[in-house]
């Protein structure tokens, strides 16, 4: 049944969306059985049967595969890229841990499926380290804690881009701990199949989705200046957070968030720097730790980024990405975005 419709998401094993759905466990979404959140699986069976309900409405893709072989599978709603007056990528899940994002993924994906934009071209990938997630999965039935952010050979994914590696010379020799990397730009298959996306679709807008803070980040996450087109950010922070309204998350520059910090080599620098995507980094919920279970939930890792009780911060997600989507085209954004004059004099090196 799925093997119809499905057809765009071939792997390189010659398996569609539907073949590889097909070996995943067929559990019901059920969110008290993990921890109140979805499994992997259940993530992609709903979005699956979401998809059967509403044939023709979004394209499946395998972007690229994880270090462990396991497909990243982005969904296309609307128009082309270069039909639409502008074009959203949502990406979630880059960091282990970080499950909130993948639920507004996909309760976004499913909003777009019943409804989908007319001239927006959107994308969504729900898991962008699958392999990071498996473990996490792992620990959860386990019922163990252990802290991971990396991928399977524990990269950090937020770390691995390759605008804005390297800070100013004097905060590295303070501080060198703080400002991490990973060895080489692009160096890990995850890094690589969203960039590979990205310089295709020339997305004019992203979001990746992170926890924990209630922020919406914007470049530059690893240089103290601002970013050539501030005002594109302000306006479309602005939004999402009018939007929110009440407890609406914060918009501001990533290395603004305290003098000393500057988060090097990251994903919304990279696709500013390299495509010109007006690119968001959103720090969902305000952590779950919870003040009278604080003993307890700082013992476990999970729940420091994703609260127990979800639906309103996945609410909360789905209406900043909707606007995110949603928001008049900027001036000039209809002819897709240029990337900016990068900090620090560094230049795009082609690999
Ligand atoms: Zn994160």
């Amino acid at each position: 049944m799925f093997l119809a419709i499905w057809m765009a998401a071939t792997l390189a094993s010659g398996q569609t969306f539907g073949d590889w759905l097909g070996d995943q466990p067929r559990n019901e979404p059920d969110y008290d059985t993990i921890l109140s959140y979805r499994t992997s699986a259940a993530a992609f069976w709903e979005i699956g049967r979401a998809m059967d309900a509403h044939p023709d409405v979004a394209r499946v893709e395998a972007i690229g595969e994880s270090t462990r072989g396991v497909p990243i599978w982005a969904f296309h709603v609307g128009p082309e890229p270069q039909d639409a007056d502008h074009s959203v990528l949502v990406f979630a899940n880059l960091h282990a841990l970080e499950w909130i994002g993948t639920d507004v993924a996909v309760d976004l994906l499913l909003e777009l499926l019943e409804s989908p934009p007319q001239d927006v071209a959107v994308t969504v990938i729900p898991i962008s380290n699958p392999d990071g997630r498996a473990k996490v999965e792992n620990d959860l039935r386990l019922d163990r804690t252990v802290y991971r952010r990396g991928n399977a050979v524990g990269v950090d994914l937020n770390r691995d881009w390759a605008i804005n590696r390297d800070p100013p010379a004097v905060w590295k020799k303070i501080i060198p701990a703080y400002y991490g990397h990973s060895a080489e730009p692009l160096s890990q298959p995850e890094t690589q199949a969203i960039d590979a996306l990205v310089a295709r679709n020339g997305y004019t807008r992203a979001a990746s989705l992170h926890s924990f803070g209630g922020y919406l980040y914007y470049p530059w996450s690893g240089a103290w200046e601002r970013p050539p087109d501030h005002d594109d950010f302000v306006t479309l922070g602005r939004a999402m957070e009018a939007a929110q309204g009440r407890r609406a998350y914060r918009t501001r520059q990533l290395s603004h968030w305290g003098f000393f910090f500057r988060a090097c080599g990251s994903e919304i620098d990279h696709l500013y720097g390299t495509y010109g995507t007006r690119a968001f980094l959103v720090e969902m919920t305000r952590s779950g730790i919870r003040p009278f279970r604080l003993r307890k939930d700082l013992k476990t890792h999970f729940r420091w980024y994703n609260p127990r009780r979800s639906a309103k911060h996945r609410e909360r997600g789905v209406i900043a990405m909707r606007t995110l989507i949603e928001h008049p085209t900027l001036d000039g954004e209809s002819d897709g975005v240029q990337p900016p004059e990068l900090p620090f004099g560094q230049t795009l090196e082609s690999p």
